[in-house]
């Protein structure tokens, strides 16, 4: 993985990723009750996008007011309808968005101080530029059928609806191609804790393998 120096020291990282109702804020809030220091990318966007985020002036610059709610958040249903029909749209947009959550999760990072840290990444396998930030890739996973289910019943979506999300990320096969490790949540929480218990282990030693290297490199 690539490290900016101004990040001294570098801290284990994971990259954890899945797909829409895989069990990833579940499985991350597990690692953070084991001390882990978990950064969630979807939340820092949203705070960047929320009313006085730090990226709305820049959206207001470049999308008009019309991008934004009443109360001054991003309109995400309307910003949503944009980039579907307008491929340029999501561009411009990532390119406000991406570079803050880079720097926002980067500050962040600093501030982590658990024995390692944990980024929930929804869609790192899709972004290209993640996989060189963290030490390894943990992805959830689970079956199509109960990743529906799970979030028509969370979300009021139907299955159409559903599918139709999980259309835009890559697929599970291609998933789990990509990942160094997998917590496999089909079930309840007795077999997610077991799973999470090995992983979270696993890691504390390489945490401290790798804070005994000077270089910071495994
Ligand atoms: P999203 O991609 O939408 O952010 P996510 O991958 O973070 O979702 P969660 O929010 O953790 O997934 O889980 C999706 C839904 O499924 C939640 O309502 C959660 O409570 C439920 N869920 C997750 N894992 C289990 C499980 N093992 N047993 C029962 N319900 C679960």
């Amino acid at each position: 993985m690539t490290h900016d120096p101004a990040d001294t020291p570098p801290k284990f990282a994971i990259g954890l990723t899945g797909g829409i109702g895989c069990g990833k804020t579940t499985v991350a809030d597990l690692f953070a009750a084991r001390g882990a220091s978990v950064i969630d990318t979807d939340q820092i966007a949203h705070a960047l996008t929320a009313p006085h985020g730090a990226a709305m002036p820049a959206l207001l610059e470049e999308f008009g007011p019309g991008c934004a709610t009443p109360e001054g958040a991003l309109d995400r249903a309307r910003m949503r309808a944009l980039v579907f029909t307008d491929p340029g749209a999501r561009t411009r947009l990532e390119a406000i968005l991406h570079p803050r959550i880079r720097d926002a999760t980067a500050a962040a990072a600093l501030l982590a101080n658990g024995p390692y840290i944990i980024y929930v990444v929804p869609l790192l396998i899709e972004s290209g530029t993640w996989r060189e930030r963290v030490h390894r890739v943990l992805a959830i996973d689970c079956p199509e059928q109960v990743q529906v289910a799970r979030v028509m019943a969370r979300n009021g979506l139907d299955e159409a609806q559903v599918r139709a999300i999980m259309a835009a990320q890559v697929t599970r096969a291609q998933r789990l191609a990509a990942a160094d490790d997998v917590i496999v949540n089909d079930a309840g929480l007795d077999e997610l804790l077991p799973q999470v218990e090995r992983l979270h282990l696993g890691y504390l030693d390489e945490a401290a393998r790798l804070a005994a290297i000077p270089n910071g490199r495994l």
